[in-house]
């Protein structure tokens, strides 16, 4: 609105949901709160009992999730919570119409909400409680169905795989302990090699903001038993790194899983890493720098447990549902086996000098684009026109993502245009899409600020058949299954070293596009699938990165010495984009011309020399295509069925279950 963003509730569920199945008979009771006791069992052994001081129910819902064209359907097991007394005649008949059915309301906020909003406490403690529900009844789940089979409960490792997606299920290494201690009543030992055995950590992130940690207090208070067992693993665990580094408090103080400075937490991530069997990055460079940056003292005690699984997006939706003219040249020119198989796209490289097919690939891209530019003209009213180059960056808005870097290179072109130095850019439709965290700021500035250079670009008819800018509302998966069709180029631009794999990138590249990127996460991967000649790279390396973050970067003396650059930044700070308004843009200008944490100004020119780079391939339209073809042709490797396979073979140890695929299409 305003070319601000704006959240408004998705109410999803407001009509029910056909395709889950309730299962109220297998709910799970699922505590917080409370106080811990000890006491001697009937044997006489020490024990803990915690005496939580509420419950939920988590009730499960089944999703049946097909596969594709086989006979087999696997269970999506979801978790809805319920008030254990979901009325309290009590408080009813004291008068207290509200408090008898607060617990009700309260319990039920707890699967209600998707990451609740975490800036206050209250949003915290919400937040730490979805995590606990969603793990204790997925693991109560596990042991029931174990028992239920007969089996013992010293096979859990045998029969699950437990796979921490992101510290977000990390209490479970707390929780399954607990299961098997207090309830199942297992000495520690055994419980720890359950665990250990069962769990396994994929990192998503090295922002240091991103990863989580949980104050003791408001740990304490809601799982106090979670804390004392958490406090017993830590204990043990820094026994064994003391005999490694004896008398080295350093190392103590970076692995230890409580953080002791300033306000103590727990970090989730060194639960997760101490409790792991594997931890993987998703990306090469990305676990390459998980090991290296983020846990070289725990890859220094256990250099095994450390291992890369490079993601991937399913061709199913990401090409085969998404692009139905690709779809359609790519059956009849190398047969359908790619749906399954997605290396077999390699027989494309067949056609790579065949003018014919070569305009027949330009032609289902320009079919997407057609799609799109209508799409784009109904949401916004905005006419674009499908034969310019499409440049696109979809994504979360986010400073390391750089869609700054893309607004000031945009401004660039605008300038050229401008001033008559037009010869040579390719006509484009740069098109942005993404939301912003609901609590940051920097990144709601830069949605204000691409709307801003929409709206000052597109009003301006010296720019009429040479640049068009899009801001897209309510990206989405939906959406972005009409955008990765239709683009030409895929904008993967941020600073070297922060984006862990990305997989947008992947979606791109099947489709088509080439890139324009900077070496990090699986754009790495991607140029060498690729080839270097096929992919428009540019920026600073992750090790320059940091070399220069050492030695003290200052961005405000690269200015003058840009005199491209600095055109840009004089333009903005006029308010040219901002309808004459000096300030509204000023605190980003600041932040890139103080501190610029994310490097925008140190890999500008050099994305300006790349950017340059596409305006000349872009005028010969058949290598386009050609590179274009070769893009698609080699991305096999980015299918998740490829992840997905080293996920079971490397991690989870499981074979594959054979399967009689019987609902072919004749
Ligand atoms: C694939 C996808 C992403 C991830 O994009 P990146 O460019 O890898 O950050 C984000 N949002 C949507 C809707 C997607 O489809």
């Amino acid at each position: 609105r305003d070319g601000w963003q704006v959240e408004i509730t998705d109410k999803w569920l407001k009509g029910g949901w056909p395709w889950e199945i309730p299962h109220p008979d297998q709910a799970c009771f699922v505590g917080f709160g409370g106080r811990t006791e000890s006491y001697r069992d009937e044997h006489g052994h020490y024990r803990v009992r915690w005496i939580p001081e509420e419950h939920a129910i988590g009730v499960p819902h089944d999703v049946p999730v097909l596969g594709y064209r086989v006979n087999t359907c696997n269970r999506l097991r979801l978790w809805r919570a319920d008030a254990s007394e979901s009325f309290d005649f009590g408080a009813f008949n004291i008068g207290d119409y509200y408090g008898a059915v607060e617990e009700k309301v309260g319990s039920e906020t707890l699967s209600k909400v998707l990451y609740p909003n975490d800036g206050t406490d209250e949003g915290r403690r919400l937040r730490l409680k979805q995590q606990h529900f969603f793990v204790s009844c997925s693991l109560q789940d596990m042991l029931r169905s174990l028992e239920q089979r007969g089996l013992p409960v010293t096979e859990f490792p045998d029969h699950w795989a437990v796979q921490l997606n992101d510290t977000h299920p990390a209490i479970a290494v707390a929780e399954l302990m607990r299961l098997l201690i207090d309830d199942k009543h297992l000495d520690w030992e055994t419980a720890w090699d359950i665990t250990s055995r069962s769990l396994a950590y994929t990192n998503h992130t090295l922002l240091p903001e991103a990863l989580e940690k949980w104050g003791l207090g408001l740990f304490g208070s809601l799982l106090p038993r979670h804390l004392e067992l958490i406090y017993e693993i830590n204990r043990r665990f820094l026994q064994t790194v003391r005999l490694k580094y004896p008398g080295n408090e350093d190392v103590l103080r970076r692995v230890s899983i409580i953080d002791e400075e300033g306000g103590k937490a727990v970090r989730m991530a060194n639960l997760a890493t101490v409790a792991a069997h594997h931890v993987n990055g998703v990306a090469a460079l990305h676990s390459e720098l998980v090991r290296t940056k983020l846990f070289p003292e725990f890859a220094a005690l256990w250099p095994d447990k450390f291992t890369n699984v490079t993601n991937g997006v399913t061709p199913r939706r990401w090409l085969a549902l998404s692009n139905p003219p690709l779809r359609q040249l790519l059956n009849e020119s190398i047969g359908e086996g790619w749906v399954r198989n997605l290396d077999e796209l390699r027989a494309l490289e067949q056609f790579q000098h065949d003018s014919g097919f070569l305009e027949r690939w330009g032609q289902t891209k320009l079919a997407c684009k057609r799609t799109l530019a209508h799409y784009i003209q109904r949401q916004s009213g905005l006419l674009v026109d499908p034969s310019s180059l499409f440049d696109v960056q979809v994504k979360r808005i986010h400073e390391y993502k750089r869609q700054h870097l893309n607004a000031l290179q945009v401004i660039a072109q605008y300038l050229r245009i401008k001033n008559g130095q037009a010869d040579g850019l390719a006509p484009r439709t740069v098109i942005f899409g993404g939301k912003a965290a609901p609590g940051y700021y920097m990144a709601k500035l830069i949605i204000r600020f691409l709307n801003g250079i929409a709206e000052t670009v597109n009003a301006d008819p010296d720019m009429d058949g040479r640049l068009r800018v899009v801001f897209l509302q309510d990206y989405n998966v939906k959406l972005g299954e009409r955008v990765y069709p239709a683009s030409d180029l895929s904008e993967q631009i941020s600073t070297a070293g922060l984006e862990a794999s990305g997989t947008g990138n992947m979606k791109f590249a099947m489709n088509g596009a080439l890139t324009i990127g900077t070496l990090d996460g699986a754009n790495v991967e991607i140029r060498e699938q690729v080839g270097a000649d096929n992919f428009f790279l540019f920026g600073k390396t992750e090790s320059e990165i940091s070399a220069l973050h050492a030695e003290g970067y200052r961005p405000w003396e690269l200015i003058s010495s840009i005199p491209e650059l600095s055109e840009v930044l004089k333009l903005v700070e006029q308010g040219h984009f901002s309808n004459g308004d000096g300030d509204l843009f000023r605190p980003l200008l600041e932040n890139l011309t103080g501190r610029d944490p994310f490097f925008v100004l140190a890999d500008f020119s050099d994305y300006l020399r790349a950017q340059d780079a596409v305006n000349r391939l872009w005028a010969d339209r058949e290598q386009w295509n050609r590179i274009s073809l070769l893009n698609a042709a080699r991305t096999g490797f980015f299918s998740s069925d490829r992840s997905i396979s080293e996920y079971a073979e490397r991690i989870w140890r499981a074979e594959p279950f054979p399967i009689t695929i019987t609902c072919d299409m004749p």
